[in-house]
């Protein structure tokens, strides 16, 4: 769950330094020999908050769809990954603390002593912070911070793929997974515009790190790209005004496509919804990164959309091993 409630506001290959980014990402968006499934991702979704799981994991196997699932809590983790649906080879089960159930104490002492006794866990989402007023009570930050810096640890030790909500907490964010060594620290403080070179992957910290719904200012962007952070884009994300001016300069290989459904808990998810979800996001992307090339016209170049969606699909299959 994400930014989206409540007043629902809400790589491999070194990328270059350019003082065109547009184009820049056009030449790096261009398709190659990916090949294999699955052709979309969903790098952000919760299953186990959908009344239907099962026909939801059913049809994405059919369609050659993978699903990165979070959960909220570490009992629903546990719970889930008894699930048949969890076994599937197009599923990654994530460990859950979601802050929205940190803060409002869904998620006591007991829950946190659970990750003791987890073992390494490969998949960790959804984690992080939320210090917006409108989601927590500010009270709650430091409770907050204490199970985020838990769960980083468990990362960390693990060197776990990680899906991050961080809304009005990217450096806080940030600095937790520094301090757990789950990232790299060397990029501390930096921020600016010279060279979105990112790291390379596996190459920033024990964890790849994926800023889930990134909906933090542009020093903090550049701080996250410089860190090796991947983001994942969902479709009332590509709408914002300030997605489109931070969207171009994400490196095209740091790039995923996520829906956070369902968009309530206990939902059952209808044919089509999360793909189309998906296509609605890839589509508003394809637009940021294309916009004021050479040449681009009101409509969406139909070329370039396959070759961000052959690119998001290609980071996806590399960061979670489909
Ligand atoms: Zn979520």
């Amino acid at each position: 769950m994400g930014a989206r409630e409540a007043a629902l506001p809400r790589g491999e290959g070194r990328t270059r330094g350019t003082g065109d980014p547009c184009g820049a990402a056009y030449a790096r968006d261009t398709p190659d020999a990916h090949g294999g499934s699955p052709r979309l991702c969903d790098a952000h979704v919760h299953l186990d908050l959908m009344s239907n799981a099962a026909d939801v994991v059913a049809r994405a196997e059919r369609d050659g769809v993978a699903l990165f699932a979070n959960t909220v809590e570490p009992a629903a983790y546990l719970a889930a990954r008894r699930e048949p649906w969890s076994f599937s080879p197009n599923v990654r089960l994530g460990l859950g603390l979601h802050p929205w159930w940190v803060a409002d104490g869904r998620v006591g002492d007991e829950d946190l002593e659970l990750l003791d006794s987890l073992g390494d866990v490969p998949y960790v989402g959804e984690v992080g912070l939320d210090f917006s007023d409108r989601h927590t009570d500010p009270a709650s930050h430091d409770r907050q911070l204490a199970a985020f810096r838990r769960v980083a640890r468990v990362a960390a030790r693990s060197g776990a793929v990680v899906s991050i909500h961080s809304v009005a907490s990217v450096d806080a964010c940030l600095d937790v997974l520094q301090e757990a060594g789950a990232l790299d620290s060397a990029d501390a403080g930096a921020a600016g515009t010279a060279g979105a070179t990112g790291a390379a992957d596996g190459a920033a910290g024990r964890c790849r790190c994926v800023l889930h719904w990134f909906s933090g200012s542009t020093p903090e962007l550049w701080r996250a790209i410089r860190a090796g952070c991947y983001f994942s884009v969902n479709e009332r994300q590509v709408r914002t005004r300030r997605a489109k001016e931070q969207l171009k300069l994400v490196p095209a290989d740091r790039l995923l496509l996520e829906t956070d459904l369902p968009a309530h808990e206990g939902e059952p998810l209808l044919e089509g919804e999360l793909e189309g979800s998906l296509e609605r996001a890839l589509v508003g992307l394809a637009r940021i990164r294309s916009a004021g090339r050479a040449g681009a016209g009101p409509q969406v170049d139909p070329a370039f959309v396959e070759a961000l969606r052959a690119t998001c699909a290609h980071n996806s299959r590399r960061l979670l091993g489909l």
